[in-house]
């Protein structure tokens, strides 16, 4: 026998989702890791970002794009909520990682930021050994109980960051002393180090010869793997090289989002088309 339908009161919608509401239901479709909508960025008086609104998909690489004080890097760093620490900094609209709000007054910031680490444009090891520079942040954050813990997470975040066979005998000299290349894999071992799922790297290469780009570009091809990875960067090539996806920026508006290829051949928006061919930037 067919089941009764009972007829549904018709609901009237007074007044769209709010934005947070929307932002979740994107998440739930489980590639997606992180979502922005109407994200607005101010610093003190002057608006930096203007009503943001993408996704950004799991294990995969999405590239940032746009040229120099577009809102690139004050976008990645609402991901973490690194903008929390710059004074006079205001973001309105809303972020979410896994469906959650990170901005909801009771999530932990420096938790947060275990969960979605950060890689720097300059690497800064701290003044202390290989080995503490990996063990520190799993010691704060409660993982390490024994010396053995110390040692598993330091060899496997290492070699994770494809930096282990270089520094294995000399695990306790300095990070400093490493060359750059080695010293930014140290920073993505370190920001590895505290099981994080989102890792945001601002212009990872630019301090960087074309031979320790290279090996930061093949390790974001295997670490997309299992990460969520977004990188900044105002190399069109390396966007196209290490992306799957790449968000447009332009004067702190997201022109657009689309697959890379999609960008880089047959873009939507005649801004990107121009920037894209170096008409400007
Ligand atoms: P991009 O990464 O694309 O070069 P940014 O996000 O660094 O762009 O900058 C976007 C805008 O915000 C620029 O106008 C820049 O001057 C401004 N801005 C960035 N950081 C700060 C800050 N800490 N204080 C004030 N203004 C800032």
């Amino acid at each position: 026998m067919e089941a009764k339908v009972e007829a549904r009161p018709v609901v009237k919608v007074e007044a769209p989702a709010p934005a947070w509401e929307d932002a979740r239901a994107a998440a739930e479709q489980h590639e997606i890791k992180m979502t922005a909508r109407d994200v607005n960025v101010y610093y003190g008086d002057k608006q930096a970002l203007f009503d943001v609104s993408l996704d950004i998909l799991d294990r995969s690489v999405t590239a940032f794009i746009g040229p120099s004080g577009c809102g690139k890097s004050t976008f990645l760093r609402c991901l973490n909520r690194m903008n929390d620490v710059i004074e006079g900094c205001r973001v309105t609209g809303a972020i979410t990682l896994d469906g959650e709000d990170i901005y909801a007054p009771w999530v932990d910031p420096v938790q947060l930021r275990a969960r979605v680490g950060m890689v720097f444009q300059k690497p800064n090891p701290f003044p202390k050994s290989i080995f503490e520079n990996v063990a520190y942040g799993p010691r704060i954050h409660g993982m390490i109980k024994s010396k053995a813990d110390a040692e598993e997470i330091v060899v496997t975040s290492l070699t994770k960051a494809g930096l282990f066979d270089e520094v294995k005998d000399r695990l306790h000299e300095s990070g400093t002393g490493l060359s750059g290349g080695q010293q930014q894999r140290l920073c993505i071992a370190r920001a590895i180090s505290v099981n994080p799922e989102v890792i945001l790297m601002d212009e990872p290469c630019s301090a960087l010869d074309p031979i320790a780009t290279a090996r930061i570009e093949a390790l974001m091809e295997e670490l997309k793997e299992n990460y969520c990875i977004i990188i900044v960067t105002h190399s069109m090539q390396q966007a196209a090289r290490v992306s799957q996806r790449t968000a447009f920026f332009h004067l702190g508006k997201l022109v657009e989002v689309d697959d890379t290829t999609k960008i880089f051949t047959n873009p939507k928006d005649t801004r990107t088309q121009d920037y894209i061919t170096g008409r400007f930037g």
